[in-house]
């Protein structure tokens, strides 16, 4: 559930649209009745203090958005009781996010924005120099949440497990366009050659990919080399600088 009105008071809504949006794992059909995890019933009831009878809008990544109304399950706990589709799930372009993990919190600001921005599943990927750390999927998956809720987006992107470089190359379909975010070559603007979805983006670590790297990439069938511009970007500003263009070529 979104943040970004914590600790309003309560205030009468000024629209039809409910004012909060909360993603669930459940089905969302006509008279569903849903019981949250007792930590987002503490956040509707206690941090946005929505009153008995408010309207929240619900998706879950499959069945749309979908008005229900909240109602108390005993002292701590709400229910939500679904009456209506607000909305029908639209078709989300695929778009893979293929990333060298960096610290925190420059992740996280990574994993909200790419969720702003469609991207549909964020693979971290190890590199030679990468600076691993442990890295925790729950809570980028709870970043995530929080950021399609904020945006009005029906879906959150699947967080996928860690993978080395190598073996995402082995297996990479030759026919899947895997753009390769590279600052040294003379790589085309991404703006200008980008393929329509589905497709992946790959950006390197801080300290960028190693020569042998990029020599695997640049030699595997379906990686494309693109330049994002004449500077060089950090990684978390190179990956949302690609999905931006990505989106701005109208793709
Ligand atoms: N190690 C590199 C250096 O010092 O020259 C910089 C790496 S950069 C901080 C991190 C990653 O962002 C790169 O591996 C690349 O994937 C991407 N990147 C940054 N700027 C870029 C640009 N202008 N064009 C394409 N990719 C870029």
């Amino acid at each position: 559930m979104s943040d970004h009105h914590a600790k309003a008071p309560p205030e009468a809504a000024t629209d039809s649209r409910p004012r909060r949006r909360l993603f669930v794992t459940e089905t969302l059909v006509e008279r569903a009745e849903i019981i949250p995890p007792r930590e987002v019933s503490h956040r509707l009831l206690s941090v946005l203090r929505l009153p008995p009878g408010e309207v929240v809008a619900l998706f879950n990544g499959r069945d749309g958005e979908w008005a229900a109304v909240l109602e108390l399950a005993g002292k701590r706990d709400v229910r939500l009781a679904v009456s209506h589709r607000l909305k029908r799930q639209p078709v989300e372009p695929e778009l893979q996010l293929c990333f060298a993990p960096i610290k925190q919190p420059r992740i996280d600001w990574l994993v909200e924005k790419a969720t702003e921005l469609g991207a549909t599943r964020l693979t971290p990927v190890i590199t030679r120099r990468t600076q691993m750390q442990k890295l925790r999927p729950e809570r980028l998956e709870a970043i995530a949440i929080e950021a399609a809720e904020q945006c009005e987006r029906l879906s959150v992107p699947r967080i996928e497990p860690a993978v080395a470089l190598e073996r995402l190359l082995a297996a990479w379909p030759d026919d899947r366009p895997l753009l390769f975010c590279d600052e040294r070559g003379e790589a085309p603007l991404l703006a200008l050659v980008a393929p329509p979805a589905p497709l992946a983006m790959l950006v390197g670590p801080e300290g960028g990919f190693a020569p042998e790297e990029t020599a695997a990439l640049r030699a595997r069938a379906g990686v494309l080399p693109v330049s994002l511009g004449p500077r060089i970007l950090r990684a978390e500003t190179a990956a949302l600088a690609a999905l931006s263009m990505w989106l701005g070529a109208g793709r």
